[in-house]
């Protein structure tokens, strides 16, 4: 048994310049007026009229490392093409687990081994993997690989920042949009981070 934590990984790195570029041309299709060198500018009037159908021509792929229960809100997500590690296909030997705060307790470690036993105890029968997974918990670890364009980013961040989400999709959230602040920056800059509030994760 291991414990891990969340990870959070952009697979398709692109040029900012290219991909503002790109959506400046789009977006002026709307107007028939000519790029005008300047597409951070563009694109700010574009997020502040809410015009922001001229985002989706920009997509990004991220792989995410989380457990079943944070990947389950973040597939709720509809607008976005997802790809899934499989509990019914892959086998675990040596089980991860990515739990919240409090159950990190080292004296609470033992119920996350049981589950880990259990499943192999089942494996030892006549069960498959895609039977015996009934058995694991929300903090199994799991990995997913998922493709969002600008709009639906921002969405999912407004929405997954927020303070009443779950303090471990709030973190994820979090490193989406440091990524994007660092290489992406126009399309969030009126986005803000909230800190993981320990009061949050102690309810
Ligand atoms: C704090 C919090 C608590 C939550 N609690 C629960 C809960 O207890 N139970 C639960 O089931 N879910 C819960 N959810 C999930 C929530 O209901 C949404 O399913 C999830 O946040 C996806 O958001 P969305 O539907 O806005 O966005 P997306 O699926 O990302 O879609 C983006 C936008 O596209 C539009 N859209 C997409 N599909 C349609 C459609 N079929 N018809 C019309 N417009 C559409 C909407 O404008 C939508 O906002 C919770 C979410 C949060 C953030």
């Amino acid at each position: 048994m291991r414990i891990g934590k969340q990870k959070v990984e952009l697979l398709n790195p692109q040029s900012y310049e290219e991909l503002t570029e790109k959506i400046e041309i789009a977006g002026r299709v709307c107007y028939q007026s000519e790029p005008k060198g300047d597409p951070e500018k563009f694109i700010r009037m574009i997020i502040k009229r809410g015009h922001e159908s001229v985002l989706e021509h920009g997509s990004l792929t991220f792989k995410v490392r989380t457990n079943r229960a944070i990947a389950n809100e973040i597939v709720r997500h509809r607008l976005a093409s997802y790809s899934q590690e499989s509990t019914r296909y892959v086998k675990y030997d040596d089980i991860e687990f990515i739990p919240g705060e409090k159950l990190k307790d080292p004296n609470l470690e033992n119920l996350l081994l049981s589950a880990e036993l259990a499943y192999k105890l089942l494996l030892t029968t006549d069960f498959k993997p895609e039977e015996a997974r009934d058995i694991l918990p929300n903090a199994t670890a799991t990995t997913l690989v998922m493709t969002m364009n600008f709009r639906e980013l921002r969405h999912f961040l407004k929405l997954r920042l927020d303070k009443a989400a779950h303090p471990q999709i709030r973190e994820l959230a979090g490193m989406i949009l440091e990524i994007l602040k660092e290489k992406y920056p126009v399309f969030v800059e009126d986005i803000e981070k909230y800190p993981v509030f320990v009061e949050d994760i102690e309810k």
